[in-house]
């Protein structure tokens, strides 16, 4: 772990620093490496609690034991160059008049900060949600999710009673938004085999995806809800639409229609919202607790603090929606912040930040997938092979990133 860093953190000028390791905050961390190669005296900082960077958007598989944890956490030392000073320490606030992160590792001054924290689970204040389900935004959470299954198939495999049994193996999915989707499928694909080696029936194991709206994978098109939920009906999901949870209880999901989704494990994945350090900063905040920026990213009032990706709440001019909390998104907004610091210690003037929509791929299953791409809707093995595609490209360019530096020292 590096000592705290006491930058200067007066004016423009003073240490980089970035907080939060994810896609928005390794990118602008990796971007400016490069970026920044010929001014060695501009200290570039890279904070987080852990010394490993997370893929995310392979979680649905860690979670259904089709991919160990170990995999979807790449070592920060692996990409990183030497240039990057990275400190491994929780972040508990900020001293905004001081310029400084607070930090177990204790402040660390900024002259720019990148506010790059990510998001957390957003629980709407339903009652005992928090207490009875699971969540899945970081591989330990997947850990979890899948020892929990495990547990769940072992318990239900001693059960008596087919009844008991498909109680106990049933696992309920709240939010059937990509996670939600992705995850329901994943499981689905796995558990009649996962059931075998627990000893019990294959036909035992269910998977209940409960979504609040009218439809799964809201704000898609049309066509690729269709096929989304065609291929949960197929693999045996049972998608129930306009059920909202209205409280988790002991014997599971109460719905506010009185209805009840049991089941023997409980995953929520139904929302997010910005971590309690932002949410209780004086930043200025918007819709669950994302921080306001300009067009540049900017945090608004604060000039000398960028914020990228899940946290910043982003409108897209061309549609007045504030932007999704997806990792396309959080590398387009870091693309943008490393520039426009770059742009700004050579005085130039800043660019507005555009995001360049590439498309929305989802898994639905381990085979299976949907994708709306340029306004064409896929369904298949095709969708499900684009997902594995992104995603490998997304860790060949982590490390390209990094080997572009080391060829240019
Ligand atoms: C299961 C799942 C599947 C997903 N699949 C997709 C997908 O297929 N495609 C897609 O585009 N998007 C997907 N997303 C969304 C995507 O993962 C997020 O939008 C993306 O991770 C946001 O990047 P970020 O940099 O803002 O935050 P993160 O990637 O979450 O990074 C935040 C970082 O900040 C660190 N941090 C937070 N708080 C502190 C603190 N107090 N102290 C120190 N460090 C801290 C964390 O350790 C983490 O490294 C998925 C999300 C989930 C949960």
């Amino acid at each position: 772990m590096e000592d705290a860093v006491n930058g200067s953190a007066a004016g423009g000028s003073g240490p980089i620093v970035v907080a939060g390791a994810g896609y928005a905050g390794l990118h602008v961390a990796l971007r400016l490496t490069a970026r920044l190669r010929n001014r060695p005296e501009i200290e570039l900082t890279l904070v987080d609690r852990h010394d490993y960077h997370q893929a995310v958007t392979e979680l649905p598989r860690v979670a259904a034991g089709t991919r160990a944890a170990g995999a979807v956490r790449i070592p920060l030392q692996d990409v990183l160059a030497t240039r990057v000073r990275f400190a491994r320490t929780e972040i508990g606030g900020f001293d905004l008049p001081g310029r400084r992160l607070l930090t177990g590792a204790g402040p660390i001054g900024w002259g720019r900060l990148v506010l790059a924290l990510g998001s957390r689970p957003n629980d709407f204040a339903i009652p005992g949600l928090a207490q009875r389900t699971l969540s899945l935004y970081s591989a330990s959470d997947a850990e979890r999710v899948w020892a929990a299954v495990s547990t769940a198939l072992t318990a239900a495999a001693a059960a008596a009673g087919p009844q008991q049994q498909r109680r106990l193996a049933t696992v309920v999915v709240g939010g059937g938004g990509a996670t939600g989707v992705e995850l329901a499928g994943e499981l689905a694909e796995v558990l009649p085999k996962a059931a075998r080696g627990h000893g019990l029936a294959p036909d035992r194991p269910a998977v209940q995806l409960v979504e609040a709206g009218p439809a799964i994978l809201a704000g898609s098109s049309p066509q690729l809800i269709g096929k989304a939920t065609k291929i949960l009906s197929d693999l045996g999901v049972g998608v129930r639409t306009n059920a909202t949870i209205a409280a988790a209880t002991a014997d599971g999901l109460r719905l506010t229609d009185g209805r009840l989704v049991a089941g023997g494990v409980f995953v929520w994945a139904g929302g997010l919202k910005a971590p309690e350090l932002v949410a209780d900063s004086q930043l200025p905040t918007g819709h669950n607790g994302r921080v306001k920026v300009d067009q540049y990213l900017r945090v608004l009032d604060h000039p000398q603090i960028y914020a990228a990706g899940d946290v910043a709440s982003v409108t897209d001019p061309r549609t007045g929606h504030v932007l999704p909390p997806l990792a396309q998104v959080a590398l387009e907004e870091g693309e943008t912040v490393a520039r426009n610091l770059d742009t700004e210690l050579n005085g130039r003037p800043l660019e507005a930040f555009t995001f360049h929509d590439k498309g929305f791929v989802v898994s639905v299953g381990t085979r299976r997938g949907v994708a709306d791409i340029a306004g064409i809707t896929t369904g298949g093995h095709l969708a499900h092979l684009l997902k594995d595609a992104i995603e490998w490209e997304y860790r060949q360019s982590v490390k390209h990133l990094r080997g572009w530096d080391s060829v240019a020292r």
